[in-house]
């Protein structure tokens, strides 16, 4: 089985090193702005939008030109990289995965990417263009680099190598199952009757985010002062991702290494946080009350969650089931009678029919599991 895996390491950069990966990731930003931009221009005015080859006959007409001529100066392949990036970002959109491609700020999107060309020798990385940069090794690789990625963090700069190894199949240490039921009030409740509070990471430095973005309005744009508060604001949002992360690591690791199954609500977060202003079900209801519940669906990071315990299980032999939500929350375990009413309160779980009574997350996790279980028989049947 091949599975691929990222290394990444802090990069000892020089001034010159560092103003290359400035120009260099400025040029994908400016490449990714301006052809984003072309695109959206085009819808509007009802033309399709330009094609990957398109674009990068496009970018071969912006070197020879005088006014884009400093292009010349980037790796042509990380330029290409960046075109099939957004590529992907349009491919993501219209199969309903993700929201459309936003422009890159500076502040934020710094980083290209090699698909060939670089080398690694030791503790260094050649770099097409760039030349020989060392990074602070932290542990070795195994395993054939596929791409390099630079990257901006801050002030510092990181390497992410990625690369893909051989590996025996893995057969999952565990033979336990578990369903999961993911949510506001409690992030993650499991069947076996866990309850995972939530870290609710941007709710903690929403004010303070708030009062930053306030005093950047006020500030000269382009002043020192407004680039130090840019950047300011740039490292809250790296905190808080790295936050988010951190948490959604650990749970995913611990769901992963304990459970050979794991089944999850097939939850389209997308949709969930689309449809506060009305869905065909409820159109319109409880519009600001959701609106709130969406910006901590988002906050919850829950598809972020979905895809670390999908390629953890791919890595352990483990497996995830993902079965559709509906009526999970309303069904009793023991007798099967599905009411609206069984569900007097945000977190209790009474059943009008046989009086069984629990926490409503866990009864919606072993709901889950149930329709894990039954999936997995009909897949098996219809083998
Ligand atoms: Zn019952």
């Amino acid at each position: 089985m091949k599975i691929r895996k990222g290394y990444k390491y802090r990069l000892k950069t020089n001034h010159r090193t560092a103003s290359q990966f400035v120009r260099f990731s400025g040029a994908c930003r400016f490449v990714w702005n301006k052809i984003l931009s072309i695109n959206e221009h085009r819808y509007f005015a009802g033309v399709p939008r330009l094609s990957y080859a398109d674009a990068c006959s496009l970018l071969a007409w912006w070197k020879q030109s005088e006014e884009y001529g400093w292009l010349q100066e980037v790796h042509s392949q990380v330029l290409q990289q960046c075109l099939k990036d957004l590529e992907r970002a349009y491919a993501n959109l219209f199969a309903g995965r993700t929201a459309p491609p936003q422009y890159r700020k500076k502040f934020l999107a710094n980083s290209f990417r090699y698909p060939q060309g670089f080398k690694v020798d030791g503790r260094r990385v050649s770099l097409p263009m760039i030349g020989w940069v060392e990074f602070w090794d932290s542990r070795p690789i195994d395993g054939t680099i596929k791409n390099v990625t630079i990257s901006r963090q801050g002030k510092h700069w990181f390497v992410a190598l990625q690369v893909e190894l051989d590996v025996p199949t893995p057969v999952h240490p565990s033979t336990a199952e578990v369903g999961i039921d993911l949510g506001i009030a409690t992030f993650a409740a499991t069947s076996a009757g866990e309850l995972h509070p939530p870290l609710n990471a941007y709710r903690r430095v929403e004010k303070k985010k708030a009062r930053m973005q306030r005093r950047l309005a006020g500030m000269v744009k382009y002043s020192c002062n407004w680039k130090k508060q840019q950047r300011r604001l740039a490292h809250l949002d790296i905190r808080i991702a790295n936050c988010r992360h951190d948490f959604l690591h650990k749970l995913s690791t611990h769901t992963s290494k304990n459970h050979a199954v794991i089944v999850v609500e097939d939850l389209q977060v997308k949709h969930m946080s689309k449809s506060a202003r009305g869905t065909v079900e409820e159109p319109g209801s409880h519009v600001a009350q959701k609106a709130g519940l969406n910006k901590a669906i988002l906050d919850q990071g829950w598809g972020m969650f979905r895809r670390m315990l999908e390629y953890k299980q791919a890595w352990r032999g483990g497996e995830v089931i993902a079965v559709n939500p509906r009526y999970t929350s309303q069904t009793c375990p023991e007798c099967g009678h599905i009411a609206k009413d069984n569900r007097p309160q945000q977190a209790l779980f009474s059943c009008v029919a046989c009086g069984y009574t629990y926490h409503a997350d866990i009864v919606a996790a072993k709901n889950i599991l149930a329709l894990g279980h039954r999936e997995r028989l009909n897949a098996c049947a219809s083998r």
